[in-house]
């Protein structure tokens, strides 16, 4: 698709949030001319063309405005772009990255539509019940677990919205806030001014949250700070990068270098969450205009919740292997009715809600239980 001359970005940026984008990707030929492709439901599709002038224009623009010099990039840049879409300023996460064969730039569109309730994002009545009773801990883990763009953070927000409206205390640490919750302390990553990572877990040592979200275990520093408040009486939710449960465990134990059971010890549950996109209403899946040719519109989550029990850290003090843990975690979930990722997604299919291909493409075969 050609796309309109003379246009600036605030206008593309305009439309693919129309169509519900969450992100964009230009890139940019050494040789000329500029192609744009817009990200909806977690699927990446083609959509405008530009010429070189008209490249160069609109890119030069957005990163004057962004503070990215607009000569060849030598290395990769990350900084806010702050355009002014339909009267109200927007926060663009702007990653611009040379290429070998031009220049690569991702925009990551902030979400506005606020925060979901906990009980309208779709989640199974099973997993809901077993969520929230993981929310009412007093102390611990809640991690929830899963690869980018897999919604971990709209769940932790929607979690963290389920307990804002009690007695506690609740903060977040974030760089940066993504949603801001009433009722809620929301701190910010600042390097520049002094305010890492550390300098803020130590204050909250020595304050008095009940709650607090700290927005991903990514480095030792932070999964040890989030141990520690865990085990000293703070209910703690995060996300941390990993493909399943258990694997989220061992990655605790890489980060912190703490042994398993004492990152057990810690965790009072850990929560995977995957997207699928849903048929399209409208056409049964067969792809029309309102969908754009695609049969999907709109996305729901599934879910595996691991319940850390007396048996599983107990098996785990034992030093029991994956093997032994995934069967305890079965055997819990046989016993409450909860489901595996794979069981959640077939409810799904059976329901007509979404198809095995969908099913296929996000979660692969899946282990057979
Ligand atoms: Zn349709």
């Amino acid at each position: 698709m050609e796309g309109q001359p003379h246009e600036n970005l605030e206008a593309v940026v305009t439309r693919a949030t129309a169509l519900g984008a969450s992100d964009l990707l230009l890139f940019h030929y050494l040789g000329g001319g500029m192609t744009v492709r817009v990200k909806i439901d977690g699927v990446w599709r083609q959509a405008s063309e530009y010429g070189e002038a008209d490249a160069k224009r609109m890119l030069n623009r957005m990163k004057t405005a962004a503070g990215i010099a607009t000569g060849g990039l030598l290395t990769p840049v990350d900084k806010d772009w702050k355009p002014t879409i339909a009267g109200h300023e927007q926060v663009i996460r702007v990653a611009a990255h040379p290429a070998a064969n031009g220049e690569k730039i991702a925009l990551r569109l902030q979400w506005d539509g606020g925060t979901l309730p906990l009980d309208q994002l779709g989640m199974n009545p099973a997993n809901l019940y077993e969520y929230e009773q993981l929310l009412a801990e007093p102390n611990g883990l809640i991690a929830h677990i899963g690869p980018v763009g897999s919604g971990k953070t709209v769940l932790q927000y929607a979690g963290l919205g389920h307990i804002a409206g009690t007695e506690k205390s609740v903060s977040t640490i974030e760089d940066p806030p993504e949603r801001i919750l009433p009722g809620v302390a929301h701190m910010a990553i600042n390097i520049d001014a002094g305010a890492t990572f550390p300098v803020w877990m130590k204050s909250m040592l020595r304050g008095s949250d009940d709650v607090l979200l700290v927005g991903e275990m990514r480095d030792s520093e932070t999964a040890l700070s989030v141990l520690q408040l865990a085990k000293a009486g703070t209910l703690i939710l995060s996300t941390i990068h990993a493909n399943d449960n258990l694997t989220a465990i061992e990655r605790l134990v890489e980060f912190t270098g703490h042994s398993r059971s004492s990152v057990v010890e810690a965790t009072r549950g850990l929560v995977s969450q995957r997207l699928l996109r849903r048929l399209h209403k409208d056409c049964n899946g067969n792809g029309c205009e309102g969908c754009g040719q695609i049969g999907y519109a709109g996305r729901i989550p599934v879910h595996e919740i691991l319940t850390v029990n007396a048996q599983f850290e107990r098996a785990v003090t034992d030093g029991a292997n994956t093997y032994q843990l995934r069967e305890i975690a079965t055997e819990y979930r046989a016993a409450h009715n909860l489901p595996t990722l794979l069981q959640d997604a077939q409810r799904l299919v059976d329901e007509g809600i979404t198809d095995e291909k969908e099913t296929r493409r996000v979660l692969g075969r899946g282990r057979v239980e």
